[in-house]
């Protein structure tokens, strides 16, 4: 008992210790004698299924092939009925089922080792096999997603249905067609899109003589190149002043520096290499692009955005323009603009009375005339710059007030108050010169027709007292009167 359960434990431990289920790692898939390199394949992403063509295309085969023959398997097929349902590459004969059990560990291992030959270097040898995705237990990758990696699917129900018993591999027409580089050694500049050489269709890729020895090179695995997994764009509208933003996308894998070319009707702008670009009125009716080039090592890969529209005029702001000055018969006035204008605006000045304008008033400074005294004054500034539409400002209208005499004179009257005498007044020196009227008052009253600088007294006088007005009037001036002292009471006469 005792040494049948030490036989027992021993073989407990071997079995323990013997790895299970490893598989033997076989070599990848020998690529082709002469393979262009680093060069890698154009691909255009994603080209569902769009006809009827379920016969298996010659690149698929030979893909399903080489996959059964370096790793094992089998195949579960490349056509389907084109009256099954869904769409799918099966019915254009770009799709292959290859059959691997994911219960298995063997079979998990060599289809691990099949996606890390396709995927590695950011799908290179997916690139030169044109292949758009793969699927293989419920998870997908795809070229034109990568920075995703392997994406978990929503369960479809059956072991078959979630890809847990075969990896399902869809190719790109050109990939179907044996095109790419992986079987012509020529890297694919142009998609063909599986019709080269027909009409207007670039010419088939010529193929690479193959060597018969079984020695091919492998891969040569250059450095990861970046590549943008959307396309950059722009943000902002293409109007003269404003300013665009690039959105450069998203790169994988990360941590290239990126670079920007702004570009006007598809050529270089000199010095527009920032994130952000202003847009100024050279680029008036032109559309506007800006390339972005990522680099990583010594790889440089650029992608340029799509156009804006063709660039319109801009828009000037429009300031209440600014009058100093104290709007007055004879002080200057003098006006500017206003802020945010852009370099270059040229602007136009016309003073208004009452709306209509003033003529020859059209420079920034202007002194308001006696025409202007009790008128409503204000300034328009036209605005023009290149590349902008015309605006025309205007500032507060404010009533030209009149000015004060400098010397306003209090009048004084000589001559005896007696019936009889005359009385004169003296209006002493205003300043500036006006024109001067005069009014007698007897005892506060206007005396009606008593105008002159002069008075007779009258008889009505007698017992009252008598004095003068001196009313001044000049262009410009505010009307101002001024009132001697009144006279002792007029005596009888003698
Ligand atoms: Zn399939």
């Amino acid at each position: 008992m005792r040494i049948r359960n030490l036989i027992a434990a021993a073989c407990a431990l071997l079995i323990a210790l013997t790895p299970i289920g490893i598989a033997r790692a076989a070599s990848n898939p020998p690529p082709p004698a002469a393979l262009e390199t680093p060069g890698i394949d154009a691909h255009l992403g994603y080209q569902p299924q769009q006809s009827c063509t379920p016969s298996a295309k010659r690149g698929t085969t030979a893909l399903l092939k080489a996959l059964i023959k370096n790793w094992g398997g089998s195949s579960w097929g490349i056509s389907r009925f084109c009256t099954s349902g869904g769409t799918s590459e099966h019915k254009e004969g770009r799709a292959l089922d290859w059959h691997m059990d994911s219960r298995k560990a063997k079979d998990r291992a060599k289809v691990d080792q099949m996606i890390r030959w396709v995927t590695a270097n950011n799908g290179e040898v997916a690139y030169r096999l044109g292949i758009m995705y793969i699927i293989w237990n419920q998870k997908i990758w795809s070229i034109y997603y990568q920075e995703l990696g392997w994406r978990k699917m929503a369960s479809r129900g059956s072991w078959t249905a979630n890809h847990k018993d075969h990896v399902h591999i869809s190719l790109s027409w050109d990939g179907a067609m044996g095109q790419t580089s992986w079987w012509t050694g020529a890297v694919l500049r142009v998609p063909n899109q599986g019709r080269c050489g027909t009409g207007s269709n670039a010419a088939c890729v010529d193929q690479v003589k193959r060597s018969s020895s079984s020695s091919w090179p492998k891969v040569t695995v250059g450095p990861f190149r970046p590549y943008p997994s959307t396309v950059p764009a722009i943000a902002g509208s293409a109007r003269v002043g404003l300013t665009l933003a690039v959105v450069p996308g998203t790169w994988t894998p990360p941590g290239a520096t990126l670079s920007y070319q702004w570009q006007r009707a598809g050529k270089a702008i000199p010095d527009a290499t920032a994130e952000r670009y202003r847009i100024t009125a050279s680029d008036l009716g032109k559309a506007i692009r800006v390339k972005v080039s990522a680099t990583l090592g010594s790889t440089t890969v650029s992608k340029t955005s799509d156009s804006t529209t063709n660039t319109v005029a801009g828009v000037l702001p429009t300031p209440r323009p600014v009058v100093t000055g104290q709007s007055q018969f004879g002080s200057p006035l003098t006006g500017a603009p206003g802020d945010g204008f852009p370099d270059g605006t040229t602007f136009a000045y016309q003073w208004q009375r009452d709306s209509k304008n003033i003529a020859s008033a059209t420079a920034a400074s202007y002194t308001p005339t006696s025409k202007d005294v009790g008128h409503a004054v204000r300034l328009r500034v036209r605005a023009s710059a290149t590349g902008y539409a015309t605006v025309s400002t205007y500032s507060v209208a404010r009533t030209v007030q009149p000015r004060a005499f400098t010397a306003a004179p209090t009048p004084v009257v000589s001559g005896d108050p007696l019936v009889g005498g005359t009385l004169r007044a003296t209006p002493g020196v205003w300043q500036p010169t006006a024109s001067l009227s005069y009014q007698w008052y007897r005892d506060g009253k206007q005396v009606s027709g008593q105008t002159k600088s002069s008075y007779r007294l009258g008889k009505a006088d007698l017992g009252k007292r008598v004095h003068v007005r001196v009313r001044a009037t000049l262009a410009g001036y505010a009307t101002t009167s001024t009132y001697s002292e009144p006279t002792a009471k007029v005596g009888a006469a003698r």
